[in-house]
């Protein structure tokens, strides 16, 4: 596939203006909305500070079914049935009831982006421009009646601007890529590396992403991180990271919509993103796709997309509390504690609890309630 820049220069003309949708931000939770308005006949833009799929955004780990059930498995690199766990005190691999893969990043949006027909542009977001229907870019104020924010965890379009490390609920994260190859999906809970959090090397045919995340901002992960690539007996290079938010966020405010990492749409714990994105994105598509259709308003779209994420609350709290506890329990027991929950029919239950969380088969629900007949758009 062709490899893209962002625009510069004379091609970065005046975008102002109004659209049916504005979507700022193009990664997981962004192009799904998109995905979802596909064939609605409204005037859908989406913008981002980079091309679509142009810098990735993470270890790309997600359980193989949302692939499969979005289409998606050309970007597939590595699958895993089991997770390879280290302690200080020792190893043990836990069975996964269902898979994990590595995919590509820009193969993944591609593919999505394909199954897009909003419109896209590279533009740098501000902030509001006055009002939530307002927004300020470096190409221009664009305004719209639905305004999607899925730009990550800074939450640029909130109406007040609380969101900053180290006091929010941040937790940081930092990668490695380099080549190597490796059969496990590896995790690391260990001290040596980081008090509160873990490190990974999750494989990618070729490649290898090595990093460490930190449930506690504070702690910074650089030094740990090119210590568990030596101990791996890799180098480190290519580096990135960024804070993962872990409690979720309101799915509105002040009349903007919230999806992905900006919503806080980042499972405690295991700070597994992608999935949610996608499927809060597909539930916040949904809602938006009603109102462009004319069979509900924009009031009411906030209304169920607010309920619909609140109605997770209780799932995130869970994971926040394992997130806050595992710490606190002593390294020798990290293992059989592991062994115990993990083994056979419990190991199964919680693994298929924690799938359920955001579960695969809402991208089959999703994709069917998209209408592929393009409808006219009236504004309410
Ligand atoms: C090191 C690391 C590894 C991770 N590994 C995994 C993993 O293996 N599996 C998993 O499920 N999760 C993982 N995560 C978490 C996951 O990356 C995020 O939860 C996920 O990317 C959230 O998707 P999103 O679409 O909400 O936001 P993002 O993927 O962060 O995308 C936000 C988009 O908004 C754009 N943007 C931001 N600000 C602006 C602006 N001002 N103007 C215009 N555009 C803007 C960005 O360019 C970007 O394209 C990892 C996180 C880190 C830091």
């Amino acid at each position: 596939m062709a490899r893209r820049v962002t625009k510069r220069g004379d091609e970065r003309t005046d975008l102002s203006g109004e659209r049916d949708v504005l979507i700022c931000g193009a990664s997981f939770a962004g192009l799904m909305v998109a995905r979802q308005l596909a064939g609605s006949g409204a005037d859908v833009l989406m913008i981002d500070r980079y091309e679509i799929g142009e810098r990735q955004t993470s270890a790309c780990v997600i359980p193989t079914a949302w692939l499969e059930e979005l289409g998606l498995l050309e970007s597939e690199r590595q699958r895993f049935d089991s997770v390879l766990i280290h302690t200080a005190h020792g190893s043990l691999r836990l069975p996964v009831p269902w898979s994990f893969s590595t995919f590509d990043y820009r193969t993944l949006c591609d593919l999505l982006w394909q199954e897009c027909d909003a419109r896209f542009e590279t533009a740098k977001v501000n902030g509001r421009a006055g009002n939530p229907n307002a927004v300020d870019t470096d190409r221009g104020t664009i305004t719209a009646p639905l305004v999607v924010d899925a730009m990550g965890w800074k939450r640029v379009l909130a109406s007040d601007s609380t969101v900053q490390p180290p006091d929010a609920p941040l937790s940081r994260g930092l990668e490695v890529h380099p080549k190597g190859r490796n059969e496990n999906l590896e995790v690391w809970i260990d001290r040596k590396y980081v008090p509160a959090g873990y490190g990974w090397s999750f494989p990618a045919g070729d490649e290898l992403r090595i990093g460490v995340g930190s449930f506690d901002p504070r702690f910074h992960v650089r030094e740990t991180t090119e210590l568990l690539a030596t101990d791996v007996g890799a180098e480190s290079v290519g580096w990135q990271g960024n804070w993962i938010p872990h409690e979720l966020r309101d799915g509105t405010d002040d009349g903007v919509f919230f999806a992905g990492d900006s919503a806080g749409h980042c499972l405690p714990l295991t700070a597994e993103g992608i999935r949610p994105a996608l499927y809060f994105g597909a539930a916040l598509g949904l809602e938006l796709r009603a109102v462009v259709e004319g069979s509900q308003s924009r009031d009411s779209a906030l209304a169920a997309y607010h309920r619909f994420n609140a109605s997770h609350e209780r799932q995130f709290r869970w994971l926040l509390n394992s997130q806050n506890a595992l710490p606190r329990v002593p390294p020798r027991l990290v293992r059989p504690i592991l062994a115990a929950a993990f083994a056979g029919a419990a190991g199964k239950f919680a693994f298929n609890r924690y799938l359920g969380i955001a579960p695969p088969q809402f991208a089959r629900t999703a994709g069917a309630r998209r209408v592929r007949e393009p409808r006219a758009f009236t504004p309410a």
